[in-house]
């Protein structure tokens, strides 16, 4: 089949397409009864489990209490019993390892008896510690070849669920993945160890105003979940999709995102279908998601759960990643979670919406209705500021991607430059302190607090920056750089080092200052002013996307590591380092194999990338130009032996395509050629700066071929096609 014909017949299969699928009745089985159906939940427990059991492992998953290993064996009886009466026939241990992506390996419960017949077998060592072979996953190092044993350990603190295939169910258990000496191998061993460092330095600092009465303090997430979604048809007509996630050729449509008449419209029939679906499985999984709506570009939608603990939310977020997929499919569509599958379209990224909680503090990022709470909130506040700040290169590197690179930094995401976005009334009350001249907020909406020595706090200021990459939204802060395809465990195991550190900080200056029987009020106030002096300028509350501000945080000293191979190497930086090891989250060791993991992810990206570029250029846009170029040639010699005297102004555009994508391929098969690089630091950087030039060379002229190119000899389905035929 020619191209071309892919196309029709991928243009005909999308306005054909009928579901098979049966639509869901939500009144035969009401989403109540439906959210947690497949979860081993806290009610489920408490039903099947001995009440002692029960009551001991609700200490670990409440105030983090070390597990008691003597629950594990009535555990796993229960859970057996419950996975095998929703008609689980296998359990996997599921865990995260550093490609981002979910693993599980699947073993089933039933053993031989010795009557030629079969039992169900599973028990507390089966549950407990699993034993992956793991010698394919990366470990950076950590982990020579010949040992490549990794083991599986039961994450108490996440419920295990059923998943459902039409041919049966299995049950899954969350694990944290570590090598054979406890080296962390994933996303969710530092993301525990985080948690328990957060808790420690936030109970110290509730402490000091009298606040720690023995509850967790604990981490929030809600990350809003942006994708895009097209017909599965035209995934499969463009190898570039199939491969790398993202169009890799393409010329801008004649209608784009300008009319911005798809953001927050109706959403299309079969995209709605496809939506309540996801939703319906997410549910059984005990997914909170919530909102659903168009995004900014054609074909881009978003999915956001209600937030929840940090470790839970990870899960969830992984589930809703793999669902969306998978749904799709189903659906006849494929889902694109990639940063930017289009160019000259808006990317998608991942908000995470970011707090510290404790369940009777609530939101410490909450301005309470008393002056003592405010104040609370306020050196929490300064504790972020300073953390930011200080670590700004580290929050950069957590989110760098070969994929996020194409987005940070383009004017539609948040900048490279790591800032913080207070709003207007905050910003004014922390420079207040900083003055040591605090009036408190003039403006209207001010929470008037009524104490001279304290400022009024802005309620629930209306101006939401969305140019910021780290903004105050009232109760919580939004990390707008994460992008769509990356974990979320990466931004909150350093958010949470971080602020661990900052919050520690802070209580070490207040009580220096108490010692000298200055009263908690002066102290707080004392100790955000000297924040604020070193830490400050991190404040930008202007837009983020204007080349003004790339100058002015020049000017202020704040990076800007516009590539991955300009932020990794923040990951190993001495002052990371020392705060990872302080607060015990990663080694050293741990810190550098993720690194060069991460260094070697981002080479054969651009590696994979580069060599398809190669190929399609050659076998599927060249062909079709010359088989143009033959045809007006064609018509050319024929005008002129009919005697017609004709300029073909098509031919020899043409022409000078031809020729230009071959300097142009030839230039970057050169450039491939390139082995001997003394390290993957330096490899990253030269394919950053020689490779994806060279790239963006060839398709500028294979997108203008696009515009010249007879439209039946054209192979590739259009940006056109793929955004617009729903
Ligand atoms: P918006 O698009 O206005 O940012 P959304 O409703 O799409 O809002 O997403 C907001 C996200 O922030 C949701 O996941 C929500 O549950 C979450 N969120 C709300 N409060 C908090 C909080 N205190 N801590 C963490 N996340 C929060
Ligand atoms: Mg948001």
């Amino acid at each position: 089949m020619s191209g071309y014909q892919t196309r029709q017949t991928a243009i005909a299969a999308v306005t054909n397409f009928k579901s098979d699928l049966k639509p869901l009745n939500f009144t035969e089985t009401s989403p109540t009864d439906v959210f947690g159906s497949n979860v081993f939940n806290d009610k489920v427990m408490k039903n099947m489990l001995p009440k002692d059991v029960y009551k001991s492992l609700m200490a670990t998953k409440k105030t983090g209490e070390k597990m008691d290993p003597a629950i594990a064996g009535p555990v796993a009886a229960a859970m057996k019993e419950w996975a095998i009466s929703k008609g689980a026939t296998h359990y996997t241990h599921v865990f995260y390892p550093l490609t981002g992506l979910t693993a599980e390996k699947h073993d089933g419960f039933l053993s031989p008896d010795d009557e030629g017949g079969a039992i169900a077998e599973f028990d507390a060592k089966l549950l407990i510690q699993g034993e992956p072979d793991a010698s394919s996953f990366p470990s950076g190092g950590l982990r020579a070849t010949f040992e490549a044993r990794g083991y599986t350990a039961w994450d108490v603190t996440n419920p295990a669920y059923i998943l459902e295939n039409p041919n049966g169910t299995f049950l899954c258990i969350p694990t944290a993945f570590v090598s054979w000496k406890g080296h962390a191998l994933d996303k969710k061993t530092p993301l525990l160890r985080a948690n328990q460092a957060i808790n420690k330095a936030g109970r110290r600092f509730l402490d000091l105003f009298g606040n720690d009465d023995g509850n967790m303090v604990v981490s929030n997430a809600g990350p809003e979940q942006e994708y895009f979604l097209l017909d599965r048809n035209f995934y499969f007509a463009r190898p570039d999709l199939m491969v790398c996630g993202r169009t890799l050729f393409g010329a801008k449509p004649a209608k784009g995102q300008e009319l911005d008449d798809h953001y927050f419209g109706a959403i299309p029939r079969r995209v709605l279908a496809f939506m309540m679906e996801v939703e319906r499985e997410l549910y059984k999984l005990g997914v909170p998601v919530k909102t659903r709506h168009n995004e900014v570009a054609p074909g881009q939608f978003e999915i956001a759960p209600i937030f929840e603990q940090a470790n839970l939310a990870t899960d969830h977020n992984q589930m809703i990643m793999t669902t969306l997929k998978s749904v799709a499919k189903k659906h006849g569509m494929a889902c694109l979670l990639h940063e930017k599958p289009f160019a000259g379209i808006n990317g998608s990224g991942k908000h995470l919406n970011y707090s510290l909680s404790s369940a009777t503090q609530g939101s410490l990022y909450s301005p309470g209705d008393t002056p003592h709470e405010n104040m609370q909130f306020l050196c929490v506040t300064a504790a972020t500021i300073r953390a930011v700040e200080k670590y700004s290169a580290l929050l950069r590197s957590v989110v760098a991607s070969a994929g996020n690179d194409h987005r940070l930094g383009a004017n539609e995401a948040p900048p490279a430059i790591i800032s913080i976005f207070l709003g207007e009334e905050l910003a004014e009350i922390f420079n207040q302190i900083e003055l040591g001249d605090l009036k408190g907020c003039k403006s209207k909406g001010c929470l008037e607090v009524g104490v001279d020595t304290l400022p009024a706090l802005p309620m629930d200021s209306g101006d939401r920056n969305r140019t910021s990459p780290f903004a105050f939204t009232g109760n919580r802060f939004e990390f707008r750089a994460v992008g769509s395809n990356q974990s979320i465990a990466g931004a909150q195991v350093a958010l949470n080092t971080i602020m661990a550190d900052s919050l520690d900080f802070v209580s070490d200056e207040i009580e220096k200052l108490l010692k000298k029987k200055m009263p908690l009020n002066e102290a707080c106030q004392k100790v955000i002013q000297g924040i604020m002096k070193e830490h400050g300028h991190v404040i930008f509350n202007g837009d983020g996307y204007a080349d003004a501000w790339q100058k002015e945080a020049a000017k202020r000293g704040l990076p800007n590591l516009k590539t991955t191979a300009d932020a990794l190497p923040a990951m190993i930086a001495p002052e990371v380092v020392d705060v990872f090891e302080k607060y015990e989250v990663l080694t050293k060791d741990e810190l550098h194999s993720r690194c060069e993991i991460y260094h070697e992810q981002y080479n054969q990206h651009i590696q994979t990338e580069s060599a398809l570029v190669v190929k399609v250029a050659k076998t599927i846009i060249m062909p079709s130009a010359v088989r143009y170029q033959g045809e007006l040639a064609a018509t050319a010699a024929s005008l002129k032996a009919a005697g017609i005297k004709s300029i073909t102004p098509a031919l020899a555009e043409v022409t000078e395509l031809v020729g230009n994508l071959d300097t142009a391929l030839v230039a970057l098969e050169k450039l491939m050629e390139k082995e001997d690089f003394k390290s993957i630091e330096e490899e990253a950087a030269y394919k950053t700066s020689k490779i994806l030039p060279a790239m963006l060379a060839v398709r500028e002229v294979a997108d203008a071929m696009e515009g010249i190119v007879a439209d039946d000899l054209w192979p590739l389905p259009s940006y056109q096609e793929i955004l617009f035929i729903k």
